[in-house]
């Protein structure tokens, strides 16, 4: 079968590699149907991503069909329709033990520190794989584990139906979130970007204002909407020290504040910032344990735009195509399906 294998910084193959014999006892064998494309993937590409070890399979967003079931697995059958949470973890470490999984000492995430899924076959641990029933299409379900990151972020930053949210870039996260915050949560959301094609995008999504990040301070601007009632939670959703930094020195007092960035460029915050208006910085790191949520909010029509993020859609075998146009940063790009 054929995987596509990223050999080495802005270098794609193509690899005929041994389709999986059959699955582990613990395993199920699945089939995809549709992945996503990250921009996790496209730094692994770029080979900006510092946690990436080459020759690399990536991909950890995606839904497939069961085609075999390991002998000791329980509760699948051959034909159903399942999302994959790619968090991988030891089992054994403190966080583990607490049931936080997705901050194991070890956390591996599939398609980033272990190989992924841009192939045709993969065996998959059971415990990671969840059913979801025909109403959701295999694109929607593609989606799952970029809202489970969403709706990872939401739990951590204890959204409630009174917060008044500032998201701040409209790429697949942003606007993911903001779905989960409104259809969800019933909070209000404001999101900034650059892009006036993803402000649209983002008032088609339910956004209660949209503000043009060009050459504004969006914490002002929201100040403003809100009438210095809101942000309440402020999240960077770009990955950006400079603005996250920013951010963080506009913040209205007892803000909460989403930290979902990998970059490693430093702040310069003075800690006075943070005391004197009782900030608090949150990370958030994949997603524990949400995507039974999330299929069950897809199924409940709580987030009735989640396949608007879908921009592009291309075969499996033009997945070089797929890079090259999010490699454009061409505005009109947010999520790239392959469908296989
Ligand atoms: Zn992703
Ligand atoms: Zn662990």
């Amino acid at each position: 079968m054929q995987a596509l294998v990223i050999r080495e910084p802005k270098r794609i193959e193509w690899q005929d590699i041994q389709e999986p014999a059959g699955p582990g006892p613990d395993e199920v064998l699945i089939r995809l149907k549709a992945a996503g494309i990250c921009c996790t993937d496209v730094h692994i590409y770029h080979g900006t991503h510092g946690a990436v070890t080459y020759p690399r399979i990536p991909c950890h967003e995606f839904s497939g069909e069961i085609v075999a079931v390991g002998a000791d697995v329980e509760g699948f059958r051959v034909g159903d329709r399942v999302a994959v949470d790619p968090v991988v973890s030891c089992g054994r470490c403190n966080m583990c033990q607490i049931g936080r999984h997705n901050i194991c000492q070890t956390v591996k995430c599939l398609g980033v520190q272990t190989d992924g899924c841009f192939t045709e076959f993969v065996n998959i641990k059971a415990n990671r794989v969840y059913p979801f029933e025909p109403e959701i299409d295999w694109d929607t379900a593609a989606l799952v584990e970029p809202f489970s990151v969403a709706a990872q972020m939401a739990d951590r930053l204890r959204i409630n139906n009174g917060d008044k949210v500032l998201i701040v870039g409209a790429g697949t996260i942003g606007l993911a979130f903001l779905q989960v915050v409104k259809g969800v949560y019933g909070a209000q959301g404001a999101i900034s970007d650059v892009s006036s094609l993803k402000l649209t995008m983002a008032q088609e999504m339910g956004a209660d204002a949209v503000i043009d990040a060009k050459g504004s301070k969006v914490v002002q601007r929201a100040m403003e909407f809100w009438k210095n009632t809101g942000p309440t939670v402020i999240v960077d959703a770009v990955g950006n020290s400079k603005l996250l930094q920013e951010l963080i020195l506009d913040a209205p007092p007892g803000s909460r504040i989403g930290v979902i960035g990998f970059t490693t460029e430093p702040l310069e915050i003075p800690p006075v910032e943070i005391t004197k208006r009782e900030l608090e910085i949150i990370g958030s790191r994949m997603n524990r344990d949400k995507l039974p949520d999330v299929l069950r909010w897809f199924k409940e029509g709580k987030l009735p735009g989640a396949h608007k993020l879908i921009t592009h859609k291309f075969k499996f075998r033009e997945a070089e195509k797929a890079f090259q146009l999010l490699n454009s940063h061409s505005e009109n790009v947010c999520k790239v399906i392959l469908d296989f």
